[in-house]
């Protein structure tokens, strides 16, 4: 058959590509792809590779939350649920975080989402207008930034500092600026450094929230892993409750993160308001993912327990083994990172470079500190959600390359 083959309206053939349509809003282009995913792309090239990069449990999720998930399914429970996520689960949620000095009304307060990841955008989209500021203690977390940015607001950068542990301060707040902004993200145990705050530290953040009138989003998704110490959450604060909007959920605490659970704690209005852009964003979360939540909540302490523990020695092996390397590291009361300062073995600081040469010739991975902002830079964030066997031999290349490099 001659002839040419049949055409589209764009002047491409069937089966050609035409050039795409699609130029992303600039909400999209200022935002950089993050600093992480781009690390992982090169990991993924090796099979030797020791990773200290994931955020993510290396344990299974407890058996009684998949069994609860598995008969959930085979009861054909496969509706959307309410909006605001099934009452079982809410009412679960509200007496799981008593122990934290909350106290919300599963009917009105709180809100399950899909993922904690969820909690947050809601609560930027929610509260931050065009133009507003919202201050995030650096380094921080990946999401906070973009999250900002896609609703509209502007963020601004309080940083905090290796040698003070990475504490937060009411001078450091204010020496940022934040006194004039809007709203503040607070991430205690924090993701990247580990660090948590302690019960002064948390009165004197809150004062400072109250006195400059900052709306307050708290993710508290590493709550449950606390060490040494109870979590404090600054909700709990006089005058904080009615400011504060809670971000917790499953993913670390019960090794959950692909069953994408999370939940928002905040007033009545404000979780109105959250429920409005959820109802017409997601309609409701994962409804086989909340019937293995409330068997996490009800039903998994003590695993939840013995991964802690389990963190815990990790993390204190971790530790000291990079302090034997000459690396110096805050010490981490929470979450599953530490954050070594790299500029004592690698005098320029560029932990971009780094980290990419300890992957390509060391085989381990870890994430630059710069991943995290310009706060985090000479400084590597290493996950210890990875076997003992695992930190061990990761440690032993780290030795070998520093030496190497020292010859
Ligand atoms: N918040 C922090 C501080 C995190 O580190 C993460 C995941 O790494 C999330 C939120 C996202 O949690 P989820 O899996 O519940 O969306």
């Amino acid at each position: 058959m001659t002839g040419d083959p049949p055409r589209r309206a764009d002047g491409a053939g069937v089966g050609e590509a035409a050039g795409s349509r699609f130029t992303p809003a600039d909400r999209v282009t200022q935002v950089a792809p993050s600093g992480i995913r781009k690390f992982f792309e090169i990991a993924e090239t090796r099979d030797d590779v020791i990773s200290l990069g994931v955020g993510e449990p290396d344990f299974t999720a407890p058996w009684p939350a998949r069994s609860a998930a598995i008969q959930s399914l085979e009861r054909g429970q496969t509706s959307y649920t309410a909006n605001r996520g099934t009452r079982e689960l809410r009412g679960a949620v509200a007496e799981r975080v008593a122990r934290y000095g909350h106290d919300y009304d599963p009917d009105e307060e709180i809100l399950v989402t899909t993922g904690a990841s969820e909690a947050v955008d809601l609560a930027l989209r929610a509260f931050v207008d065009p133009g507003d500021t919202v201050a995030l203690p650096g380094p921080t977390y990946v999401s906070y930034e973009p999250g900002v940015r896609f609703a509209g607001g502007d963020p601004l950068t309080v940083p905090t500092y290796h040698d003070d542990d990475w504490s937060l301060t009411p001078e450091a707040l204010r020496d940022a600026g934040a006194d004039d902004a809007d709203a503040l993200v607070l991430c205690y145990p924090n993701n990247p450094t580990g660090a948590t705050m302690s019960a002064d530290e948390m009165d004197a953040v809150a004062e400072f929230c109250v006195d400059n009138d900052l709306l307050v989003l708290s993710d508290e998704i590493y709550a449950a892993l606390t060490y040494g110490g109870d979590h404090e959450s600054v909700a709990t604060r006089p005058g904080m409750r009615e400011r504060t909007v809670v971000v917790n959920g499953f993913s670390k605490a019960y090794a959950m993160t692909g069953l994408r659970l999370g939940y928002a704690m905040a007033p009545p209005d404000a979780v109105e308001a959250m429920t409005k852009v959820h109802q017409y964003a997601m309609l409701s979360a994962p409804t086989t993912a909340q019937h293995a939540a409330v068997a996490a909540i009800e039903r998994c302490d003590d695993e939840v327990a013995s991964m802690r523990r389990e963190y815990d020695r990790r993390r204190r092996y971790l530790t000291s083994r990079l302090r034997e390397l000459g690396l110096d590291v805050a010490d981490a009361g929470g979450a599953f990172y530490v954050f070594p300062r790299i500029t004592d073995v690698h005098p320029d600081g560029d932990d971009e470079a780094f980290a990419e040469t300890l992957l390509r010739e060391a085989g381990v991975a870890a994430v630059p500190g710069s991943a995290f902002g310009e706060t985090g830079a000479g400084h590597l964030r290493l996950s210890y959600a990875t076997s003992m066997d695992g930190l061990k031999e990761a440690t032993a290349r780290l030795e070998a390359f520093l030496d190497d490099r020292g010859d």
